[in-house]
């Protein structure tokens, strides 16, 4: 089988792109394959399992026309810029025309060093990159938008971390891999060349590719910088709904077309905390749990600032358009918020200001007693039906809950919309090291369960009860997740 694979970003934006090549894998071993992306992105499963199909996933035998490239981007870590990141250790093979006529990258993550990796080894261990796999696998079930995970395949080379480990290769599939770091870096080659051309290339390139009816605006960059803005929005409000904590939003971590990427410190917020935190090294809790809408806006802002040059040539009048342009982050983000929590609470429907006012008073409940943020709503639905003593026995101030069940219940909630919207399953921390542990012996057993449980969040299945309940509370409250991994 050949397979098509485009080179549109490199034609682009040649200044943006390193040709390279994946390190060679000693034996490649094929541990997960996504056949429903595979058919979506019409390709051949049987032939991806085939060994020459599992080179093309390690990336050591890309087709002959195929120009595989290591991409350049900026980004702002947590606040402290730095000008040159890059793909360290990935590589975007080219693009797919996937079934229903879109363009998709096709992304290697662990491929071996380019010329961006600093210290770094280049490499990815099986779990880190299983990780990805199952969470992004989650995501997208929940319906939320993400960049999906095609494989994950074993190199047969170590990996050194704190001991040795099996090392692999993420094939990642993405709308694109553009991200505001990638504006960053477009903008300071502008600035250090003083020439705008490449800036303006990648805004178009982007348009053209994630919002193409911004090119019929009156000012296109601006709709541009409003678009990311919506989808960016929007996409924090589905994490925040969902208790996801992405826990690394640097600025190279954010993309333009409102795709979730990067899983790698990322977890689930079991007892509902606003503080809550996993990532080892985020010591000031800046990408904690509560912070993720405000650090989203901080990242759209250096969005908006590396744009300026293409808003308007007065740079006053940029900044100010720039400023009124992010305005509109905060009624987004708290409306889609708003209208999720009432989905959640089965009132969408009731008068707004009565069902928001109440989605507060819960969350304050909620964090009082560390109620579990995912099977809350389950047992809240419960109640609905008439059975309120499982929900009733999360909270320590039961007078008080009692009487927030008594206002919920005059407005009417309808709990068979409440479990089309709460999940059930989602991948808990304790499920998820459980199952990469023994990834990382050669066991799939458990990555498997986990995958079917949260491929299909919304309906409770027997048999599938250990994947419903949170994990002991000294687990969860000493768990964290790891980067660069
Ligand atoms: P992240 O925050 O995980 O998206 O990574 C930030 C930067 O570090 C990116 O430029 C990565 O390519 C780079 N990086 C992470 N891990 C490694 C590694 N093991 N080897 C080389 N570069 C890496
Ligand atoms: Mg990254």
């Amino acid at each position: 089988m050949t397979i098509a694979l485009r080179d549109t970003f490199v034609r682009d934006l040649p200044e943006l792109a390193v040709r390279w090549q994946a390190e060679d894998a000693p034996n490649p071993t094929l541990l997960v394959l996504n056949e429903t992306l595979a058919a979506e992105l019409g390709l051949d499963a049987a032939w991806l399992r085939s060994p020459e199909g599992v080179r093309l996933l390690a990336g050591t035998a890309v087709p002959a026309d195929a120009t595989p490239v290591a991409q350049a981007y900026a980004g702002h870590q947590f606040g402290g810029f730095v000008p040159r990141l890059g793909d360290g250790r990935a590589l975007l093979l080219g693009e797919l025309v996937d079934a229903a006529g879109q363009t998709r990258d096709l992304h290697l993550k662990g491929s071996g060093r380019t010329p961006f990796a600093r210290g770094g080894d280049g490499l990815a261990a099986v779990g880190p990159m299983m990780r990805e796999f199952v969470i992004s696998e989650a995501m997208h079930a929940l319906g939320i938008p993400t960049t999906r995970s095609l494989s994950v395949v074993a190199t047969g080379r170590p990996v050194y971390r704190e001991t040795e480990l099996p090392g692999a290769v993420l094939a990642r599939v993405a709308a694109s891999h553009l991200r505001v770091g990638s504006f960053e870096y477009a903008s300071l080659v502008a600035r250090q060349t003083k020439d705008i051309g490449v800036l303006r290339r990648l805004a178009d390139y982007a348009i053209g590719r994630h919002h193409p009816a911004c090119a019929d605006a009156s000012q296109p960059y601006r709709a541009l910088l409003e678009a990311v803005i919506d989808v960016q929005a929007d996409l924090v409000a589905r994490w925040m709904l969902v208790g996801f904590i992405h826990g690394v939003m640097n600025t190279d971590n954010m993309t333009i077309s409102g795709e979730t990427i990067d899983y790698g410190p990322c977890a689930f917020m079991e007892a509902f905390d606003p503080q809550t935190v996993f990532s080892s090294i985020d010591h000031g809790g800046r990408y904690a749990y509560g912070n993720q809408p405000g650090i989203a806006l901080w990242n759209l802002a250096r969005f908006a600032e590396a744009l300026l040059p293409l808003l308007d040539d007065d740079v006053d009048t940029a900044v100010s358009q720039a400023e009124q342009s992010l305005g509109r982050f905060r009624d987004r983000y708290q409306s889609r918020w708003n209208a999720g929590m009432r989905a959640k609470l089965g009132i969408a429907d009731a008068p707004a200001e009565a069902a928001d006012a109440l989605s507060q008073e819960l969350l304050v409940q909620m964090q009082n007693s560390g109620v579990d943020h995912t099977s809350f709503y389950r047992r809240l639905a419960e109640a609905a039906r008439g059975d309120a003593e499982p929900v009733r026995g999360e909270f320590i101030d039961l007078a008080g809950f009692d009487a927030w069940l008594a206002r919920w219940r005059g407005l009417g909630p309808d709990p068979a919309a409440m479990d089309a919207v709460n999940p059930v399953y989602i991948p808990r921390n304790h499920l998820v090291e459980e199952a990469l542990a023994a990834a990382t012996d050669g066991d799939l057993g458990p990555v498997e369960s986990l995958l079917d449980a949260v491929r299909a969040p919304y309906v409770q299945r027997p048999g599938l009860e250990r994947y419903e309940e949170p994990g002991r509370q000294e687990f969860s409250a000493t768990f964290r997740t790891f980067c660069g991994t």
